[in-house]
């Protein structure tokens, strides 16, 4: 008999999928039903049952692929791959106002005319560092790479040879001030660059003297660079690339100023120090929604917005929402709410018990202390005393995989599959104790 005959028909495998629409499961039950036609074919018997396997895998490995929530059990706060950080209930909530009906994006409800989007988010933003104003972009990416295409096309842009670093994602200096048109001045050496070797750079032909922060390494040893003071007496407007968006070294919407911080600088004390600007994301230390701020001198701000790349790069009003939002918590005085914050401050005793309580619900399972990490190039070599559970197995990769299938990301430690707790939802711990449980 001809082995095609005892294939199941498209209709019977698109009956037994669930939860893709028809579209798409109609395309994963014809493209399983080929393939076993295929191979019944070649002369090869074909276990019906397997197709429909092989369609439900292939369903599987679709919806996986869709966007979708996971749980954060990496330790790492600010994580990239994993949409870096959180919005927390109250900035949801003023997406969901602002973005499910029309709204006063740019419209100046008080005169009837037209407004800036720029009015809200960005004022907001520039009263929390102490800037004349700010500007919101799509990305921190964005925002250097307009300012310095705004400010110093065709001029020259004196940056320290320590600073010419590749953020990730393909952001490097030297690349960026390529794109802008500027013309990258080097100066100093990789360790160390002082006042001196600005100044001897400096001419008519220099728009910006430009300082990066060193977001994701860390030099340590024989190490020299110039502060911000010291470069605002250069002459020409200093803009200061922050990166991760602490607004405040000193922290005043926390308790307390957290140990960790100590080495990232804050908007605030950049733009006093003399920053004609400053950069930075919308999704790193601030802890709102990917963006770009740049803030500072409301003149240099005027010419920024007038060139046309303002316009492709602009922020949506979701983004505006979100941003103002948290913009409105931190000057509320209180930012343990921003998910961000929460996560990156409790006690570590906190966590502690909650392991303890998950251990319960996993046989084999052991407490274990951690050390979380601010992660999206902030603060490297900084860690965050935290704890979690840890699971012996005989093969911890696998473990992980498995995990995967459940939409939890943990890492694998000392051969042990380590979850920490400090970027874990407790809303997440059932979750977690779960898929913990199902890769055994
Ligand atoms: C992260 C970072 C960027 C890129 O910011 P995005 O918001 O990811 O575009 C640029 N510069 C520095 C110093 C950074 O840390």
């Amino acid at each position: 008999m001809d082995a095609r005959r005892a294939l199941p028909s498209v209709d019977s495998v698109l009956a037994a999928l669930e939860g893709l629409p028809h579209a798409l499961a109609v395309e994963v039950a014809r493209a399983a039903v080929e393939e076993a036609r295929a191979t019944a074919a070649g002369g090869t018997a074909v276990d019906p049952e397997a197709v429909f396997a092989d369609a439900r895998r292939r369903a599987a490995e679709l919806a996986g692929r869709l966007l979708q929530p996971v749980v954060n059990a990496t330790g790492v706060l600010i994580h990239t791959n994993l949409g870096r950080v959180p919005l927390g209930p109250g900035t949801l909530a003023a997406v969901n106002r602002a973005a499910g009906g029309y709204s006063n994006l740019e419209y100046r409800l008080d005169e009837g005319r037209r407004g800036s989007r720029q009015d809200h988010a960005g004022a907001l933003l520039a009263r929390a560092c102490g800037a004349e104003g700010a500007l919101v972009v799509n990305n921190n990416a964005a925002a250097v790479l307009l300012v310095l295409g705004a400010l110093a096309r065709g001029r020259e842009v004196v940056v320290s040879r320590g600073e010419l670093v590749e953020i990730g994602g393909g952001f490097r200096v030297p690349e960026v001030m390529n794109e802008s048109g500027a013309r990258l001045v080097e100066v100093g050496t990789t360790n160390r660059t002082r006042l001196a070797d600005y100044r001897r750079a400096m001419s008519p032909d220099v728009a910006l003297v430009l300082k990066v922060h060193a977001s994701n390494y860390r030099m340590v040893g024989f190490v020299e660079s110039t502060p911000v003071a010291d470069l605002a007496t250069l002459g020409a407007p200093v803009v200061v690339d922050i990166g991760s968006g602490l607004l405040d070294e000193t922290t005043p919407w926390l308790p307390r100023c957290p140990t960790w911080l100590r080495d990232e600088p804050g908007a605030r004390q950049c733009l006093a120090a003399g920053a004609a600007l400053v950069t930075f994301s919308g999704d790193k230390l601030l802890g709102g929604p990917q963006a770009g701020v740049i803030a500072g001198r409301a003149d240099l701000l005027t010419t920024v917005a007038r060139h046309p790349m303002a316009r492709a790069v602009r922020a949506d009003k979701m983004t505006l929402a979100a941003l103002q939002e948290v913009a409105l918590t931190y000057l509320s005085g209180d930012a343990t709410e921003l998910p961000l914050w929460r996560m990156a401050t409790v006690p570590v005793e906190v966590l502690a018990e909650r392991a303890a309580a998950l251990a319960t619900l996993i046989p084999g399972a052991k407490v274990v202390d951690t050390e979380a990490v601010a992660g999206g190039g902030s603060l490297p070599g900084l860690s965050i005393p935290s704890a979690g559970v840890a699971l012996d197995v005989p093969d911890p990769d696998a473990a992980l995989a498995a995990l995967r299938t459940d939409g939890v990301v943990a890492r694998v430690e000392d051969g042990a599959v380590v979850c920490d707790l400090r970027t874990v939802d407790p809303a997440d711990d059932e979750r977690l104790a779960a898929a913990l449980r199902r890769c055994l």
